[in-house]
C-alpha cells in the first residue's frame, strides 16, 4: 500500500485480537507502531514501543502520546481500536455498567483524537481510523449500551471528519461484524458455541471473521491510496451488513 513505510501509528486496543492484527500489518507495511494498551506486557510482545494507556483517562491519553511522540516523532496515523463489552439485557444493567462501556468505547477514542488531532492538522496530514461495530449501524441483541456508544463513535466520525476535511486529515470509522478475539470467546460464556454456530448460519461467507480480515482495511485507510476518502463507515463482516 502506498504512503506507510516509515509513518508513526499509534494503535490503542493492540494487544490483543483486532488491535494486535492491525498492529502487526502496520508494521509489515513499515510503519513505527507504538501500542497504547492496558496490558502493557502483552503488548510488548507485539510492538517495540508499548505504553501502559488507559484510554478513559485523558491524563493518561496525553502522557502516552507525549511518550510516543518523543521516542518517535510525531504520530500520522491513529487507530481506536481498545474496546469492551459484557453481553447482558439492556433491563438487568445498572447506571454502573453503562458508565463503564460508553467510557472505554466512545469517550477513549474522544480523549486520543482530542491529544492528536491537533498536531496532525498543524501538519496538515493525519490518518484516524475508529474501530465502530455493525452493531452501532444496524443495532444488535444483549448490546444495546454498546450499541449506542458505537453508534455514537460513528456519528463522531462523520462530524469530526467534517471538521478537519481541509486540513489534510481524514477520519474514517470500520464496523467489525462478529470476529474470532478474546473478545468474543469471553462474551457468550457457555452458551458461545451454539450461538457463534447460528452467528456463521447467517453470514453470507458462512465464517466469522477473523482479526487479520480487518486489518486490510485499516491499513488502506490509513494509506495514501485513501487520500481522498473521509467520514465513512465501512464494514467487515462478510456480507452480514449490508448498509447503505
Ligand atoms: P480484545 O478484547 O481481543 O482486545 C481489546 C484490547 O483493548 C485488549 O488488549 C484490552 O486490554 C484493550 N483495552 C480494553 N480496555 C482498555 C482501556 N481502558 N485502555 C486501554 N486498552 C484497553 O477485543 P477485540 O475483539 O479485538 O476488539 C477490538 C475492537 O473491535 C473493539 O473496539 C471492539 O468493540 C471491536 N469489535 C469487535 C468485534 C468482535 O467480534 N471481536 C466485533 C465488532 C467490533
Amino acid at each position: 500500500m502506498r504512503g506507510l513505510t516509515g509513518r508513526r501509528a499509534i494503535v490503542t486496543g493492540g494487544a490483543s485480537g483486532i488491535g494486535k492484527a492491525i498492529s502487526v500489518r502496520l508494521a509489515e507495511e513499515g510503519c513505527h507502531v507504538g501500542i497504547f494498551d492496558l496490558n502493557v506486557d502483552a503488548a510488548r510482545e507485539v510492538s517495540g514501543l508499548a505504553c501502559q494507556v488507559d484510554v478513559t483517562d485523558y491524563g493518561s491519553v496525553q502522557a502516552g502520546v507525549a511518550r510516543f511522540e518523543a521516542e518517535s516523532g510525531p504520530c500520522d496515523i491513529l487507530v481506536n481500536c481498545a474496546g469492551w463489552d459484557s453481553p447482558r439485557l439492556f433491563l438487568e444493567t445498572s447506571p454502573g455498567d453503562w458508565e463503564k462501556i460508553i467510557a472505554i468505547n466512545l469517550r477513549g477514542p474522544l480523549n486520543l483524537q482530542h491529544a492528536v488531532c491537533p498536531g496532525m492538522a498543524a501538519r496538515r496530514r493525519g490518518r484516524v481510523v475508529n474501530i465502530a461495530s455493525d452493531a452501532g449501524r444496524v443495532g444488535a441483541g444483549l448490546t444495546a449500551v454498546y450499541s449506542a456508544a458505537k453508534g455514537g463513535l460513528i456519528a463522531f466520525t462523520k462530524s469530526l471528519a467534517r471538521e478537519l476535511a481541509t486540513s489534510g486529515v481524514t477520519v474514517n470509522a470500520v464496523a467489525p461484524g462478529p470476529t474470532r478475539t478474546p473478545l468474543l470467546d469471553a462474551s457468550f460464556g457457555d452458551d458461545g458455541a451454539r450461538w457463534l454456530s447460528s452467528v456463521e448460519k447467517a453470514i453470507p461467507m458462512k465464517r466469522l471473521g477473523e482479526p487479520e480480515d480487518v486489518a486490510g482495511m485499516v491499513a488502506f485507510l490509513a494509506s495514501d491510496d485513501a487520500a481522498y476518502i473521509t467520514g465513512q463507515v465501512i464494514s467487515v463482516s462478510g456480507g452480514l451488513t449490508m448498509a447503505g
